[in-house]
């Protein structure tokens, strides 16, 4: 087969995206020029993050043009290569177009893998990439948890917020998720073994922060923010001395149309000494092999599960990007296209 299906961007979205800003574009196959590879994507990871790269400017990572294809995570094996550091057979993880084929480089992301080092290849785009990594800087990097703290986690049923979660379980903390619906929240602690939950749906700000007061009635020494919005302002108030909150996400404002509504309990970081820190993981590239060391030992000793949601062939990819805004993924969101 010569063809190479890609996701390419139609129009930038205005609110939440719809499947009409997107298309499915066949092109030809592409062909390697000096330094770059070609690789067969096998599987695709799809993030909230790429919502910032179709029309945020002050983005971390570049915006992605009208006609351009999506580009994301992927896992690929090489099928022509002009790069010596790369042969053909090589599996490779790193920020590729979303396609079927992706004409690429060597970049900073870039690492080789080994498909027989797990259970499943998709764990390099889940636990070990950088779902699990971002979990595991944010959470150690940035949250810094001592056994005995109080943390508490948003998208907690989520890819990355679980992982934090069980991290922070690992380094002897109570911990609390906030998730949305009763299913989900039932889960963080019957699956993910957390020591309390909160559904945040159908919630006002007083309501929530009277939940996290319940659950943590000495006060959040950690708030690990996937969401931003009146999550973020409710844990503000309810945060202890020298608290943290490790800033990953903001996917409550990704899809925001108007002004986003401003927080109230700022003043609170001065009242507490505490402080709040963002992190991209990409910039802790140099460290990922002594992340991907403890995380796989987590895992082999079954001391973080996680979930992945994978679905199937090039066509879903929109779909599938478009539940990580409702809540309809229920774990890290993939794409399989090794049946292509
Ligand atoms: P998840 O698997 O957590 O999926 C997204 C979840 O966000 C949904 O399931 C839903 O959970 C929740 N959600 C969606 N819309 C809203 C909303 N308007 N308000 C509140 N919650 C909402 O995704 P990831 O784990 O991949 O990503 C989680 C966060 O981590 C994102 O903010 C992402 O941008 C960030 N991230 C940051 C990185 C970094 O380097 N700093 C790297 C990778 C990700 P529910 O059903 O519980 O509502």
């Amino acid at each position: 087969m010569t063809d190479n299906r890609q996701i390419v961007l139609r129009q930038r979205p205005s609110g939440t995206p719809r499947a009409d800003d997107f298309g499915v574009v066949t092109g030809p196959m592409p062909e390697p020029s000096d330094g770059e590879f070609v690789l067969r994507n096998l599987y695709v990871s799809l993030d909230p993050g790429i919502r910032q790269r179709l029309s945020q400017v002050d983005s971390y990572v570049a915006l992605i043009d009208i006609g351009d294809p999506l580009t994301s995570t992927t896992l690929g094996v090489v099928t022509a290569s002009r790069d010596p550091r790369v042969s053909v057979g090589d599996h490779i993880v790193g920020f590729h177009t979303v396609s079927e084929y992706s004409l690429t480089r060597w970049a900073p992301m870039t690492r080789k893998v080994d498909l027989d080092a797990t259970a499943s290849p998709s764990h390099h785009l889940s636990i070990l990439g950088m779902t699990g990594l971002t979990a595991y800087f944010g959470m150690l990097d940035i949250g810094r948890p001592k056994a005995g703290e109080t943390v508490l986690v948003s998208t907690a049923a989520g890819a990355v917020g679980s992982v934090a979660a069980q991290i922070a379980k690992i380094k002897g903390c109570k911990v609390i998720g906030i998730a949305g619906g009763a299913e989900k929240s039932s889960r963080l602690i019957t699956e993910f073994g957390l020591d309390a939950a909160i559904d945040y749906r159908g919630k006002d700000l007083p309501e929530l922060t009277s939940a996290i007061r319940t659950a943590a009635p000495d006060g959040i020494d950690i708030y690990f923010d996937n969401v931003g919005g009146i999550q973020l302002d409710a844990a503000l108030d309810c945060l202890t001395v020298g608290g943290r909150v490790a800033m990953c996400g903001l996917i409550s404002q990704y899809n925001a149309e108007g002004p986003i509504p401003p927080l109230t309990n700022l003043f609170k970081l001065i009242a507490k000494s505490a402080r709040i820190e963002g992190f991209a993981v990409l910039r802790y590239a140099d460290r990922f092999p002594e992340a991907l060391s403890d995380l796989s030992s987590w895992v082999r000793d079954g001391r973080i599960v996680f979930r992945e949601q994978i679905e199937d062939g090039i066509e879903s990819a929109v779909p599938a990007f478009l539940k990580l805004f409702d809540g309809r993924n229920q774990g890290k969101m993939m794409l399989d296209l090794t049946r292509r």
